[in-house]
């Protein structure tokens, strides 16, 4: 089975990419902000917890976070082909539990695929999203904020990859978003 981390800013593309992936190689999705936007939206005590953390632009706490994963994990797979994480992990105490999850489950990180795209690109597609789809966090104050933990708490990651040997980077530059997914596609055919 293969455990694929989409990585990037906000706004990067690890949701449409994610999609791609599941369309061309049938592999499970998990997006943490997907999980917790249900939960919101089911009213459930998570989703209360999560609400206050998500309109502000800061991280669910970890412990909460991890425990949330590994439940998607072992509840979400249903045909052990593979998995993509998308949005998770965001913190080295993530990756950590992450690592030390897979590993419990005889599985490991076959790559993390770190989307760079230039933050004023970010910001005008987060600014669309806004207006297309209503995300109660897509406004301009809000997004600041994301940026801003992501700069300081989920940038760091990188060097964490780095140093387990998976990290591979894929620069988006300016052409379709066709021709984006068909390189993601065509490096995890190789895997
Ligand atoms: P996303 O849809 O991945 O951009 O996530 C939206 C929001 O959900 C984030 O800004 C965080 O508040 C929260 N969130 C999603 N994934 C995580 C995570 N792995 N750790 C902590 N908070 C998360």
């Amino acid at each position: 089975m293969i455990n694929i981390v989409i990585f990037g800013a906000p706004g990067s593309g690890k949701g449409t990419n994610s999609a791609e992936l599941v369309k061309r190689f049938g592999y499970d999705h998990i997006s943490t902000g997907d999980v917790l936007r249900a939960e919101i939206k089911a009213g459930s005590e998570l989703g209360k917890i999560a609400q206050g953390y998500i309109s502000q632009g800061q991280l669910i706490p970890d412990e909460l976070m991890i425990g949330i994963l590994t439940n998607v994990y072992d509840e979400k797979l249903t045909n052990g082909k593979g998995v993509i994480f998308d949005g998770f992990p965001r913190t080295i105490a993530q990756a950590e539990a992450l690592k030390k999850m897979l590993a419990e489950r005889g599985q490991k990180i076959a790559i993390a695929m770190n989307i760079v795209v230039d933050e004023k690109v970010l910001m005008d597609r987060l600014l669309k999203r806004a207006e297309i789809e209503g995300r109660a966090d897509d406004n301009e104050e809000t997004i600041k904020k994301r940026f801003n933990v992501y700069y300081t708490q989920t940038q760091p990651l990188l060097k964490w990859f780095e140093k387990e040997g998976v990290l591979e980077d894929f620069a988006y530059d300016g052409g379709t978003r066709e021709e984006f997914a068909a390189k993601i596609i065509n490096r995890v055919e190789k895997l």
